[in-house]
């Protein structure tokens, strides 16, 4: 049996379409998955870009994968075949480091990352670890429930990180930002968006979400932030989110990649504010999250696309004008 993938080759860093793909065969402990819907994340973008070192490549890129089981593996237990199910980045940890016996998994030293170091979810199969499979819920259609499953859940561990912080401000309002903002909305926090400078629809769609303040990235917020969560991949966003935040305060990067971040005077830091980075995500975060999730009521504004037009989803991501998330979406059976 074959299928349809768009994969990612070097040395010419090109995402080609390739039509006669043999279908993977799910191994031990693993589920081959019927994809219905793919969210494009910006972690593809670094990957493509050459940013992310230690990838498998050839490799079909997408992490961010919703579809139903079509075959089990030995051992493959935990979902039945025609179930739905989710495959977030987190593809495997190695259980034995010192971070997966300390319930840090996501820190795991000899990790599998899915559509990095094993094939992801840019094709019509997909082969998975059950054991790191979410189960969907059905509050979700198939491309609404793809970016929950990065933006939505690495943005998460991100937000976690906030702690209790009320006045939260989100850097880019992107994939992430936009889900997140409707959680901390929900729960009752105040949300301050900031875009690119001069993107006033972002600032509409942010301020159309529930956040108090939309405003550019350059800008002061009204107020001090407790927290603020950086999610684009901009390293000068740093001391600008530092400038933003009272002290004590936090300054989380969610991304896995950003340029490098300019000198900035030691009383931006000063007051015990913090700068952290958020690294992967735990099983644990995933369950929570989607159960957050389905208790807010989430709604991720999807763009949707044809598999073989994933390099125009990256493309229109790279240059900020989808609103929400790009998602690739597979036609029926
Ligand atoms: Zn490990
Ligand atoms: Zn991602």
């Amino acid at each position: 049996m074959t299928m349809r993938a768009m994969v990612f080759h070097v040395p010419d860093a090109s995402l080609r379409l390739e039509q006669d793909r043999a279908v993977p065969r799910p191994g031990e402990h693993e589920v081959l998955v019927r994809i219905h819907a793919c969210g494009v994340c910006r972690t593809d973008l670094h990957l493509l870009d050459g940013e992310l070192p230690g990838a498998r490549l050839p490799v079909t890129p997408g992490h961010e994968i919703v579809g139903r089981v079509a075959a089990r593996g030995e051992g493959a237990e935990r979902f039945a075949v025609g179930e739905r199910i989710g495959v977030p980045w987190l593809g495997g940890t190695c259980g034995r480091c010192e971070h997966c016996r300390a319930g840090r998994e996501n820190l795991c030293d000899r990790p599998t990352f899915t559509g990095f170091s094993r094939d992801g979810g840019y094709a019509q199969h997909v082969t998975a670890d059950e054991r790191f499979c979410l189960p969907i819920p059905d509050a979700f259609g198939d491309a609404e429930a793809a970016p929950l499953l990065c933006a939505g859940l690495i943005g998460y561990r991100a937000y976690a990180m906030a702690g209790d912080a009320q006045r939260i401000g989100l850097y880019g309002f992107g994939a992430a930002a936009h889900l997140l903002a409707q959680l901390a909305v929900h729960q009752g926090r105040e949300v301050f968006a900031f875009t690119r400078p001069g993107d006033g629809a972002a600032q509409q769609f942010a301020r159309g979400l529930g956040c108090r303040w939309a405003g550019d990235s350059t800008a002061a917020p009204p107020q001090l932030l407790d927290a603020a969560l950086i999610f684009a991949p901009v390293g000068a966003l740093v001391p600008a989110a530092l400038r933003a935040v009272r002290k004590g305060g936090s300054v989380v990067c969610a991304g896995i990649h950003m340029s490098d971040i300019p000198a900035f005077p030691y009383s931006l830091l000063w007051g015990e504010r913090v700068v952290r980075s958020v690294a992967n995500l735990t099983r644990r975060d995933g369950e929570e999250f989607m159960r957050l999730a389905v208790e807010a009521r989430l709604r991720a504004a999807v763009r949707p696309y044809p598999l073989e037009a994933a390099g125009q989803a990256l493309e229109d991501l790279r240059r900020g004008t989808i609103e929400g998330a790009a998602v690739l979406v597979m036609p029926g059976p």
